[in-house]
């Protein structure tokens, strides 16, 4: 399969389907967010609010170019956690308005779900399975409990669960998420770690023909790398993962990996710049579905174009409670994006919008991390029981992905926690290994 990450417009297969998620997205939002906050309650989480789109259009929900049915779970919920995680709600419907929106990553995953940047490249949409959808809603009350009592979470930031449906089609569910990655850093390179070595290994091979593709767990221990962290970054980093891995333990899941995106700073940003045509790396080879790298996608980074005005105008539109108008091109940026992506307050975005790494001592080191754990809605469920039967049958049974929870849990902390140091300790560890 061919890897091509294009930009969505109205040429596009999925065009379509892309236009309706963002309609969707913008009338449910603008709606929500017009009215007064209020704290949640209980009914909240169950909440499913229907609208029906079409030329026409009615007092509730304004004409739309295609006919198509839009769900909004937990309206409520979501507005508060992106509260939570200090989303500006101008700035959210503003990355996910206009026209060409979305760049959509090409061929999908193992899972089969599918990828879209916003235009700005600060959230991700991805489509997700019923059964992801079903647990969601199931376990949103934990999570959101969780992101209460820990703003630092590690875990994906959900912003949002939707369903469209188009005449005729069939249901699609998606969440609307971060982007762990930054739009104005270079991401040298990206590792996906699950604490497994059982087929967690990315053909060194093929680096030359893709050299930013997602490597795994077995290419870190053979680059023998470190989070190199030190001491106090370091406890803060593994306190806060502990935490969360409770959770996901906790709630039956697994299958979720630890993304680490490595921006080296003696590189620096060679092919970052505004307003170039960002080549994030090169599809054309063989993509085998394990090498899914929704990363690898043709961008555009856009101009900076009367981002104000427009900010303005839509922090006017929300407190008027007007509707926002639809199907708008739009090509302007939030100002945010202008000003780097540090998120102030927040422990792990807190240099550059990332995790810098730290000598021993203390004093800065030479990488900065963009990390966060990811595709934490897999419940160990029937499938994977299944999964882990049968491969146990052929491999160590400690070493296959498809661990329950618990273990699947144990077995990431230890592999995170092993090798989280700074160079320095490395390079001790490594001494008195070679000593023995
Ligand atoms: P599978 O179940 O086969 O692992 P999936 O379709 O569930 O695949 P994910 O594991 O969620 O997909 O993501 C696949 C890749 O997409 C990751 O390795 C990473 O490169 C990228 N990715 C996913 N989520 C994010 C995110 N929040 N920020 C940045 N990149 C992401
Ligand atoms: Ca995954
Ligand atoms: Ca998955």
């Amino acid at each position: 399969r061919v890897l091509v990450g294009t930009k969505v417009d109205e040429s596009h297969a999925n065009w379509v389907i892309a236009y309706n998620m963002l309609t969707g997205i913008r009338v449910a939002v603008s709606r929500t967010n017009a009215k007064l906050d209020r704290a949640l309650t209980d009914a909240d989480f169950d909440v499913k609010q229907k609208s029906t789109f079409d030329i026409a259009g009615n007092e509730l929900v304004p004409s739309a170019k295609y006919d198509f049915k839009f769900k909004d779970y937990a309206p409520w919920v979501f507005r508060h956690l992106r509260a939570l995680f200090r989303l500006d709600p101008a700035d959210y419907l503003m990355s996910l308005t206009g026209k060409y929106i979305l760049s959509e990553l090409g061929s999908p995953g193992k899972s089969g779900s599918f990828f879209y940047f916003s235009r700005d490249y600060k959230y991700i949409i991805k489509t997700i399975h019923h059964a992801e959808h079903k647990f969601l809603r199931k376990i949103l009350k934990d999570y959101y409990q969780h992101v209460k009592d820990n703003p630092n979470t590690l875990l994906s930031q959900f912003y949002g669960l939707h369903r469209v449906k188009m005449p005729y089609g069939r249901k699609i569910h998606f969440v609307v998420m971060n982007n762990l990655f930054p739009p104005h850093r270079d991401i040298h390179q990206t590792f996906d770690l699950k604490g497994s070595t059982i087929g967690r290994d990315y053909r060194e091979d093929d680096l030359e023909t893709n050299p930013r593709a997602t490597l795994k767990d077995l290419n870190w221990l053979r680059r023998k790398r470190h989070l190199e962290l030190g001491i106090q970054k370091k406890r803060l980093f593994l306190a806060q993962l502990l935490k969360d891995v409770r959770l996901l333990q906790r709630l039956q899941i697994m299958d979720y990996s630890l993304l680490i995106g490595i921006h080296d700073l003696e590189k620096g940003n060679e092919e970052n710049l505004r307003g170039k045509t960002l080549r994030v790396f090169n599809p054309g080879g063989n993509n085998t579905s394990d090498d899914f790298d929704p990363h690898s996608v043709l961008m555009r980074t856009p101009s900076k174009l009367e981002n104000q005005r427009k900010a303005r105008e839509l922090r006017q539109m929300i407190q008027s409670e007007k509707p926002v108008p639809m199907g708008e091109t739009s090509n302007m940026m939030p100002e945010e994006l202008e000003e780097g992506q540090s998120r102030p307050g927040f422990i792990f975005n807190q240099d550059d919008g990332g995790f810098r790494a730290t000598h021993e001592d203390n004093t800065p080191g030479e990488e900065i991390y963009y990390l966060g754990v990811i595709d934490c809605l897999t419940h160990y469920g029937i499938i994977k029981k299944i999964e882990h039967f049968w491969k146990g049958l052929s491999s160590d049974r400690s070493q296959i992905s498809a661990l329950p929870p618990h273990e699947y849990g144990e077995r990431f902390i230890n592999f995170i926690s092993n090798v989280t140091m700074s160079q320095e300790e490395a390079f001790r560890a490594a001494q008195e290994r070679d000593a023995r």
